[in-house]
């Protein structure tokens, strides 16, 4: 079965082919990065203006690059929530008309749900699994039980992780998108150059939730108090202690909630995922008899792969939409797609 999947949740405009949601043919990713620049974030009328502009050349090249014609394809899966509402609308009213003129079905997709999925179609973990999402705009631990099945044990209180990584970027002016740049400053920095400290939460009703924004305010305002024996505030240094100190607020509660859920295996997803920080400490954790995946990079940001893997998940079970299909820019995180 093949599954044409179509993401414009926010700047990245992306269309995959993926074959019984295991074989991606094309996952084409046109990012709009350098047109958001100028503005060190992504400006929503201009995000999805670009996407009218580009989305169906970018479905006619994963098509063509899958080496396939669109009478090929079985269903169109396309990301419906959450994000910014008039990208959405842009890949959500494409994804009508073209599986209307194919006569195909269609269905709307869950873009944290399927980044949390992504891990799953290059290296099938066994459910339930420790999931954990780390992306632009969520930060979740939670217990998988299945595709569509997930059970929240704790969130960011306040800023996502991402968030932290591109507000502390901005801020030194360290170059954008700030994830990827603070991943790479920190290879030649000191992580211990400041010692910020993880937030005080209380541990009791809630003891895998996280905070990020008393990490962010400490970087940006608060240099000096956490300074460790006068190490210089070098664009690196200032980086690598970040940077361990965000993957280390993560890391310490993932570990609690293994320990208290008994879960033999992690799997993590979303842009973060993609910080080599993150991975080596996740991996580490295959020492201690854990079994952990995550996506290959091109998998961890936005992509329309992810998308059409998840929907051929809900296809096979015989779900899926039809033309009253419409966005939502915001939903409870993991509430269940299909009653
Ligand atoms: P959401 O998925 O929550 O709607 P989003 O789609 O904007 O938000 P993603 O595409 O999943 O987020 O990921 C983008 C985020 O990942 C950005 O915050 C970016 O800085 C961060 N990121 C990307 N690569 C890295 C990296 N190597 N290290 C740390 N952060 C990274
Ligand atoms: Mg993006
Ligand atoms: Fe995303």
């Amino acid at each position: 079965m093949i599954v044409l999947g179509i993401e414009t949740s926010c700047d990245e405009c992306s269309a995959a082919v993926v074959k019984d949601g295991r074989e991606i043919l094309s996952n084409v990713i046109a990012t709009q990065i350098e047109l958001h620049k100028p503005y060190q974030g992504v400006v929503p009328e201009l995000a999805s203006r670009l996407h009218t502009e580009w989305i169906s050349q970018v479905v006619k090249a994963a098509i063509m690059q899958a080496g396939l014609t669109n009478k090929d394809l079985d269903a169109v899966a396309v990301t419906n929530r959450p994000g910014l509402l008039g990208s959405l609308l842009v890949g959500v009213n494409f994804a009508k008309g073209f599986a209307a003129s194919l006569n195909i079905p269609i269905l709307g997709v869950d873009h944290i749900r399927a980044h949390l999925y992504a891990s799953q179609i290059e290296n099938p973990l066994e459910y339930p699994y420790l999931g954990v999402l780390v992306s632009g705009g969520h930060t979740v631990i939670c217990k998988v039980n299945g595709y569509d099945d997930v059970d929240v044990l704790g969130t960011t209180i306040d800023d996502a992780i991402g968030e932290a990584f591109d507000k502390v970027a901005k801020f030194y002016d360290l170059g954008y998108p700030g994830g990827v740049v603070i991943d790479r400053l920190s290879k030649s920095g000191d992580p211990m150059a400041f010692l910020f400290p993880g937030p005080t939460l209380d541990r009791g009703e809630h003891p895998y939730d996280m905070s990020y924004s008393g990490l962010k305010t400490g970087v940006i305002n608060q240099l000096d108090k956490f300074r460790n024996n006068n190490a210089p505030a070098t664009k690196e240094n200032i980086a690598a202690s970040f940077q361990r100190a965000a993957v280390g607020i993560l890391m310490k509660r993932v570990k609690a909630a293994l320990k208290d859920t008994g879960l033999k295996r992690v799997s993590a997803g979303g842009g973060v995922a993609a910080n080599s920080l993150l991975r080596s400490e996740l991996k580490e954790l295959e020492k201690g008899g854990y079994t952990v995946t995550f996506p290959s990079l091109k998998l961890c940001t936005d992509n329309g792969a992810m998308i059409a893997g998840l929907g051929y998940r809900y296809l096979k079970d015989g779900w899926k939409d039809d033309d009253k299909l419409t966005a939502y820019s915001r939903v409870a995180a993991f509430k269940k797609s299909y009653p």
